[in-house]
Parts: structure tokens; C-alpha cells; sequence
């Protein structure tokens, strides 16, 4: 007898669409808030060296311990708090909803959010409840303390800076949530290199909120490196869940190494803030085009016609993202990553002359 996938495969999965990750071969690639600087010469040939010592006939060190301890030996981390490693922050996003995933537990997010919280919850078997933002997308901490009373979630996650609409929340809302919930919040600060606020040095004050972020939007994408900081009694039992050697050798080596040269991923993250700056300020003298204050590296921006000015700067060879047609509070919306000067400059020549022609 022939078994079919939708005999077995559960019904919320099949209705899932995947992931979409865009094609992006030959286009100038502003979609994905990777930066887009290149590491100096001198360091990507001691990644060689590095590449070339490791043993990778052997398993890597299953916790990575010594990146781990560098992470932690920061004097921005607060005492007492623990760390853990994990294959990007999307992993730690499912480690954390595997933990709490009992049966008829909550998953909490905010709407428009990073979308990999409700694909998640999905994934694990959680009940995912998202509560929307005000139309200007500030965090309406009413209705979300109103809703973590009704719904009650195991787990909330909450990102400062938020993806895809860029902004900061308030302190005082967030605090608000803190103090409502009686699960544990999560704080996703991916792009707080870009932001100059931080939830870390408030962990010792909030038993219920950890504080999680990643490498990918600093300048290391392609190693996936995420972690979650928080009281070691979270993180003791959260790490019980992560499979054995999630992080592998090259991605703990380079690491630890591209880190002990912060100084140059801070010089480039200082360029994009700057460059982030100009973007909007272009973006703002445009008829016809409203961006929205930005503390990450991308900014959100509402044009008349989202799909046809999306394509046309498409047919010009500049990816950026379509967010129209998701969540309604995004209606008309794309959403551009902060690249290099001439990176910004082609795309905003893409957009000028996409506006011209649906005009
Ligand atoms: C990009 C992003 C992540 C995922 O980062 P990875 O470490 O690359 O998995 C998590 N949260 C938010 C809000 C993001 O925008």
C-alpha cells in the first residue's frame, strides 16, 4: 500500500508554506539585513589558517565552551547570567517552544513580528495568540497585557528592535508585559547592534526575561550563531533540549576569532548606522513614499502601489522585500536592509524611476 504524506504528516504542517527565501543571483541583495561588508583581507586569510587547523574528523566541543566564555567574560554581561549557543537564533526560538510546549500552551507575539514565532509554535504543537501593534507600530501594551490575562502564554517574545517594522518599543510598555506575564518573555534584540538600547543589564530584575541575540545581523550570517542570556536555572534546563554539537567547529573557531577583532564589526555596523540615516532621510524627501523611524539596519517604508513598485525595482536588479499582503497592518509596505553607499544609491535610483512608472 502506497503511504501518502497526507495520511501522516500533521494537518497544520501540510498547510504551512515554507520558508521563502528569494533567488538572488546577479541582484543587488537587500532583502535579508545581512551586512554587507566584506571582513579585511588579513582577516579572512587567517579564517583560512583557522579553517585549515580544525579537525573536523573529530565532533566539535558540544556546548562550545570557549566561545562560550568569551561571550560571557563581557563586561556588558550582567553577573550571574548564563549563556547558550545555538545554530542561529531560530534554533533557540524552537528550543525554547519545545521546552514550554505543553499540551494547550500559549505562544505570545506581537503582529507585524518576526514571522519564525508563529511558524514555531506551529512546528512544536503550541497555540500561537498575536496581538497587533498600534497603525504606527508601537506596542500597544494594553491589549497586550489584556491578552496575556486572557490567554495566558507560556512564552512571549518580544523584538527590540522589531523586524520588519524597525522600531524600538517603548521601555515603560515592555515593563508592562514583563510585569503582566507569568511566562517567561523573551527578549529578541537580532539587531541590537543597530539600536543603542538593550533589555541585558535588566536580566537580575526580571526572573521571568531572557534576553536573546544573534551574529547574523552583525556580520556573520553565514556561520549561524545565535544566543540566549539568562538566570543558569532557565538556561540549565532550556540547554537539556539542544542537540549534542548544534554549533559546529569552523562556525565556534571563526567566531571566537571575528570577535576578538570586534573593533572591525563595530566600524561597519557605526557605517551602516550612519548610512541607515541618509537612506531615510532620501526616502523621506520622496513624493509619495513614507518611511518609518528605523533602529535596525533596514527600514520600512509604505509607497501607493507595494507589488507593482516592488517589481519594477526587481526588473532593475535590486532585491528588497514585499511585505504587502501579509499582515494588514503592512499594507503597501517594503522593507529595504541598509547596504553600501552605492548599494543604497542604485536602489534608490530603482525606486525613483518605479515611481515614475506607476505614477
Ligand atoms: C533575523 C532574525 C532572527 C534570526 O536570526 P538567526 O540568528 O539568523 O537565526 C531572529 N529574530 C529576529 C527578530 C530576526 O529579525
Amino acid at each position: 500500500m502506497a503511504v501518502k504524506p497526507d495520511r501522516l504528516i500533521r494537518d497544520e504542517i501540510r498547510a504551512l508554506s515554507a520558508y521563502h527565501v528569494a533567488d538572488s543571483a546577479g541582484m543587488i541583495k537587500l532583502d535579508a539585513m545581512e551586512n554587507p561588508y566584506d571582513l579585511p583581507e588579513e582577516m579572512r586569510t587567517q579564517i583560512g589558517r583557522i579553517a585549515a587547523a580544525a579537525p573536523v574528523n573529530r565532533y566539535p566541543d558540544p556546548s562550545g565552551e570557549a566561545l562560550r566564555a568569551q561571550l560571557l567574560d563581557d563586561p556588558c554581561m550582567p553577573a550571574g547570567c548564563d549563556l547558550m549557543l545555538g545554530n542561529g537564533s531560530d534554533e533557540l526560538i524552537q528550543v525554547l517552544a519545545m521546552a514550554l510546549a505543553r499540551p494547550g500552551a500559549v505562544l505570545m507575539a506581537v503582529e507585524p513580528s518576526f514571522v519564525m514565532f508563529r511558524m514555531i509554535a506551529t512546528f512544536v504543537g503550541m497555540r500561537y495568540v498575536g496581538v497587533p501593534l498600534e497603525a504606527d507600530f508601537r506596542l500597544d501594551s494594553t491589549r497586550m497585557v489584556d491578552a496575556i490575562r486572557t490567554h495566558r502564554p507560556a512564552l512571549t517574545f518580544i523584538a527590540y528592535p522589531n523586524n520588519p517594522t524597525g522600531n524600538l518599543f517603548e521601555r515603560s510598555g515592555i515593563e508592562r508585559v514583563l510585569a503582566a506575564a507569568d511566562g517567561l518573555v523573551v527578549i529578541d534584540e537580532a539587531y541590537h547592534a543597530f539600536a543603542g538600547a538593550s533589555f541585558l543589564p535588566e536580566l537580575g530584575r526580571h526572573p521571568n526575561m531572557l534576553v536573546m541575540r544573534t551574529l547574523s545581523k552583525l556580520g556573520l550570517a553565514g556561520l549561524r550563531l545565535g544566543m540566549l542570556m539568562g538566570a543558569s536555572e532557565w538556561i540549565r534546563e532550556l540547554d537539556k533540549l539542544r542537540l549534542p554539537y548544534n554549533v559546529n567547529v569552523l562556525s565556534q573557531r571563526v567566531a571566537a576569532y571575528v570577535l576578538s577583532r570586534r573593533e572591525v564589526l563595530d566600524a561597519q555596523t557605526a557605517a551602516l548606522r550612519e548610512e541607515r540615516g541618509r537612506l531615510a532621510d532620501a526616502l523621506a524627501r520622496m513624493p509619495g513614499v513614507t518611511p518609518f523611524p528605523s533602529d535596525a539596519n533596514f527600514i520600512l517604508f509604505r509607497v501607493a502601489e507595494a507589488d507593482k513598485v516592488f517589481s519594477a525595482i526587481e526588473a532593475a536588479g535590486v532585491l528588497i522585500k514585499n511585505l504587502s499582503g501579509g499582515h494588514s497592518l503592512l499594507r503597501d509596505c517594503l522593507r529595504v536592509t541598509v547596504g553600501r553607499p552605492e548599494e543604497n544609491a542604485r536602489f534608490l535610483a530603482a525606486l525613483d524611476g518605479a515611481l515614475a512608472a506607476t505614477r
